[in-house]
């Protein structure tokens, strides 16, 4: 079967695009992917989504948003697209060995913060550990928190964390920052924060059942000794990783891989395939703002499809 837009991912831009395709009568169909509900699914309470006035739980969500997109039509399915093909028309799509067809796809995959990869990262996940400042950093109002990282992201979170925080410990594991001069004097000359040079991860302490993370196990790049740090919350902040894998060579990319779309609007090099979200978007990265280009990508869709006409 021909569909009339396609839509990979399932964050707020996903759903959002679904939304609007639906609701001019498209009937879309989008997957879901590997991680049901997008980035918002590891994050616990979401207070600056708009319309929510005592926040709302990141799943519960993603779950309205799936539940809205629905309403309208929409079919999403739990699979997700592993091929495509683009260079011919109509586009192709592929989940295994299952093959789909579409006269425009709406990309959405989002990006993935990077982790550490530790066990503890997973499970304290939403419990003291944190990817995302901006989303979590609220929580801790006169608490001690650590961030790791050395780069811009890092340099930036730490120093945004210390309007709640009484106390910030950037922990990176060289002996100097990757970030900008503006943004390392910005981290110097904050009296709230302090370095903890030539230092990684080694572990995250506590439980969930107990109130989450208690402390970190440092380990000493030089030495490689092991010492334990006291703290409420971590951030981790060593960078997000487009999910653009499969788009390498159908599109183009910018060289971290996200995908580039002409401004002020979804469309990519290809007429026809519309990006939204975080996958094209290296500067604000937040809910609000992927919903907002999934409106705009499935916008440029219905218009694409009804200059086929
Ligand atoms: P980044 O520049 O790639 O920096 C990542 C940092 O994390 C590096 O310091 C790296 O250490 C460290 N790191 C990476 N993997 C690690 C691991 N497994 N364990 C411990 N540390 C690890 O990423 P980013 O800071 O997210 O910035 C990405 C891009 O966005 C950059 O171009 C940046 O300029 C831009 N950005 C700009 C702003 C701004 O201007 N306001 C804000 C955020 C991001 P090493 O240094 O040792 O490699």
């Amino acid at each position: 079967m021909l569909e009339n837009v396609i839509i990979i991912g399932s964050g707020p831009a996903g759903f959002t695009a679904a939304l609007y395709a639906a609701r001019a009568n498209l009937k879309p169909l989008l997957f879901e992917g590997n991680q049901p509900g997008g980035q918002l699914t590891i994050t616990t309470d979401v207070e600056n989504y708009p319309g929510f006035v005592n926040g709302i739980m990141g799943p519960d969500l993603m779950n309205v948003f799936r539940e809205q997109a629905k309403r309208f039509g929409t079919r999403a399915l739990f699979e997700n697209i592993d091929k495509v093909d683009f260079s011919t028309r109509p586009f192709k799509l592929w989940s295994g060995d299952k093959k789909y067809e579409s006269n425009t796809v709406i990309l959405a995959t989002g990006a993935s913060a990077k982790l550490l990869g530790l066990e503890n990262e997973q499970k304290l996940m939403g419990h003291g550990v944190s990817a995302c400042a901006t989303c979590d950093g609220y929580f801790y109002k006169d608490k001690k928190v650590i961030v790791v990282g050395g780069g811009d992201s890092a340099a930036e979170e730490a120093t945004f964390l210390t309007k709640f925080a009484s106390e910030v410990v950037l922990v990176h594991r060289r002996d100097e920052l990757r970030a900008s001069k503006i943004m390392q004097d910005r981290v110097f000359q904050n009296p709230k924060i302090s370095l903890l040079w030539n230092s990684s991860i080694a572990d995250f302490m506590g439980d969930v059942e107990s109130g989450g993370l208690k402390s970190v196990k440092v380990k000493n790049t030089l030495d490689g000794s092991i010492s334990d740090l006291k703290c409420d919350g971590a951030f981790i902040a060593i960078g997000h990783k487009p999910n653009s894998s499969i788009f390498v060579d159908q599109i183009e990319l910018d060289k971290s891989g996200y995908v580039i779309t002409k401004s002020d609007s979804t469309l990519t090099s290809i007429p026809g395939i519309f990006a939204a979200g975080d996958l094209q978007d290296t500067v604000y990265r937040q809910a609000i703002t992927a919903a907002g280009s999934g409106c705009m990508a499935a916008m440029d869709a219905e218009k694409y499809l009804e200059s086929l006409h």
